[in-house]
């Protein structure tokens, strides 16, 4: 089977150079192990980070070695209890067209009870980033005004949904382009949207928040949290969840310049993972599941097919060319 590996760690913006897609022995499962043939692959922005060699929340790639990345697939093989072949499971030996690897790291998922490719997306990890981002980092309660950015990705279109179904006073996202301003507005059903590329973000979150901005979901970081800091009202809370726009800067971004306006408005900022809210998975697959089957919760994915082009849909990402969650279809 293929699988990405990665050659050298990427400077500014990864060039096809530093990867290679190469062939790799299929391992039959030892004992307590799975065998799995992928169907869908993850791309992920945060997969940026690890391939620097910088510490984080979770280890470097390892040069000369496969990519990593979450993944639904169907087990071919198998030598573990309860994982029978035939069964698809959630994983994380993503970038692959197989994996094998203990069954232990894997979880059963029901393609009959959802779309494959929702376990990555609206029903998995960026949609339970946006879920716990927002209602509890984000402390959400009903008629705050929320502000989103990334919001006609993965993680943004699922917040502002879901803030809107829980009673916001007001919804607001930004996006990179003007037909997923129309999708926020049309679809999704957000308050005001608008195209950051069309203008300064502050003076654009000034006009569509008008009485200012109670809950800021940060996946862009820069202008946007800046803005968004200028617009915060008393008791505002800022989730930083991403800084897209700074993952391929060679240096560090100059910081907010407002950070004072804190002081006035007695404001909160703070940092979330979703690694640290998977005790929220089981409310967050009931709430939003039935948001999805009742119509009230929509989301889009991107797909592209083939494992060649596994690489350019992670670059695609970084770039915006996906609407909702991007996903390699094998
Ligand atoms: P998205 O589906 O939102 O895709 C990324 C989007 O970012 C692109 O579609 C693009 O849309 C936008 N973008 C790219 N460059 C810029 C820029 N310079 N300025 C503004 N927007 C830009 O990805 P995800 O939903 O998977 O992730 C969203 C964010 O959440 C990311 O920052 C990610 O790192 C973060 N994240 C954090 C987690 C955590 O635990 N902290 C977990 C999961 C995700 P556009 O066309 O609008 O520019």
């Amino acid at each position: 089977g293929r699988e990405w590996r990665l050659l050298s760690r990427p400077v500014g913006w990864p060039k096809p150079e530093d990867f290679e897609l190469a062939e790799a022995e299929i391992r039959q499962p030892g004992p307590g192990q799975v065998l799995v043939r992928n169907a869908y692959v993850s791309v992920d922005p945060y997969m940026r980070g690890r391939m620097s060699a910088a510490k984080s929340y979770v280890a470097p790639f390892e040069l000369g070695k496969a990519l990593q990345g979450g993944a639904v697939g169907e087990v071919v093989a198998s030598a573990a209890e309860g994982i029978a072949v035939g069964d698809h499971v959630l994983h994380f030996g993503g970038w692959r067209e197989y994996a094998t690897f203990d069954a232990a790291q894997a979880v059963k998922v029901d393609p009959e009870a959802a779309p494959l490719s929702t376990y990555l997306g609206v029903l998995g990890m960026t949609g339970l980033t946006a879920y716990a981002g927002l209602l509890r980092t984000g402390a959400f309660k009903e008629g705050d005004a929320v502000f989103v950015s990334g919001a006609a990705g993965a993680v943004g279109s699922q917040v502002g949904q879901i803030a809107r179904l829980k009673g916001a006073s007001r919804v607001i996202g930004s996006a990179g382009s003007d037909d997923k301003v129309k999708l926020l507005v049309e679809e999704y059903g957000f308050d005001a949207a608008f195209n950051y590329k069309n203008g300064p973000v502050a003076e654009q979150l000034r006009a569509a928040a008008p009485d200012g901005v109670d809950v800021y979901f940060d996946n862009v970081g820069g202008d946007h949290l800046e803005a968004a800091i200028g617009s915060l009202n008393e008791r505002g809370r800022i989730v930083i969840c991403g800084m897209i726009s700074v993952y391929n800067n060679t240096e560090a971004a100059p910081g907010p310049k407002n950070l004072a306006r804190l002081i006035q408005t007695r404001g909160r900022i703070e940092g979330f993972l979703v690694g640290d809210h998977y005790d929220l998975q089981p409310e967050f697959v009931r709430e939003v599941g039935g948001w999805i089957r009742s119509g009230e919760l929509k989301y889009r994915e991107t797909v592209v097919e083939g494992i060649e082009n596994n690489l350019e849909a992670f670059l695609g990402v970084l770039r915006g060319d996906n609407t909702g969650k991007m996903i390699v279809k094998l």
